[in-house]
């Protein structure tokens, strides 16, 4: 259970359920946005968590639209008049609900991505049109959440880091903690230009960094990580 009971400024932000990635509930003064939205099959449970913390969501960003991160956006935006907010670079693929899924960055994933290729169909989902479409940052302030987005490309085109407080960042697959000690995700479009936004990602000024799967990870151990990967690129 990952749960941030308040950032000390006013805002809890509560994993909603078990999923396939991690989907997050922001909330302030009773207000609430989603981040991130699971596949399909979570369905169901997400349902049946709004429903035992009795929130309606607001909006719902997505950090960017692989099939396991969108695959309830339409969902929720017709269930629940949640106004989906999404990086302009994948608001076609959202569109479409379709979005190719990037390289591995090490040999093992590489392998893993062929054999994906070959399927790809199972990584379709239900196309939706988002409400909101940025380009570089968006305020979530008109939801009632003291935050922004920042666009953070690099694991795919329209990459987004969402900044609560000025204290955790949820940064979708942009870091990854499944496995402790590898912060850095085993997928990318592009390493270089997911270096660039771990810049921006640490510039945040964040303590605390919450990925799209696995547990917390904290300053630290993202600065000690991105010195290694600046010292040895492309490693
Ligand atoms: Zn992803």
């Amino acid at each position: 259970m990952i749960e941030i009971a308040d950032t000390g400024k006013g805002t809890s932000i509560v994993r909603l359920t078990p999923a396939r990635c991690n989907i997050f509930a922001v909330t302030r003064n009773g207000r609430t946005i989603i981040i991130d939205t699971g596949i399909s099959f979570d369905r169901a449970r997400i349902e049946h968590a709004l429903e035992r913390k009795a929130i309606v969501p607001e909006a719902v960003v997505l950090t960017h639209t692989h099939f396991d991160h969108a695959g309830n956006a339409a969902w929720l935006q017709a269930e629940y008049g949640a106004e989906v907010v999404v990086q302009e670079a994948e608001s076609e693929y959202l569109a479409a609900g379709d979005t190719p899924i990037p390289e591995g960055t090490r040999a093992v994933t590489r392998g893993l991505v062929s054999l994906g290729k070959k399927v790809t169909p199972m990584f379709r989902y239900d196309p939706c049109q988002a409400d909101h479409v940025f380009g570089e940052t968006f305020d979530l302030n008109r939801f009632g959440i003291n935050g922004y987005i920042i666009h953070t490309p690099g694991h795919s085109p329209g990459g987004a880091t969402v900044v609560i407080d000025g204290v955790v960042a949820l940064a979708g697959d942009s870091i990854i903690g499944t496995t402790p000690g590898k912060p850095f995700p085993p997928f990318a479009d592009d390493v270089d230009l997911l270096l660039k936004s771990w810049r921006k990602i640490i510039d945040t000024g964040c303590e605390t960094f919450l990925p799209g799967h696995g547990k917390p990870l904290i300053i630290n151990e993202l600065k000690e990580e991105f010195a290694k990967r600046l010292l040895a690129p492309g490693g």
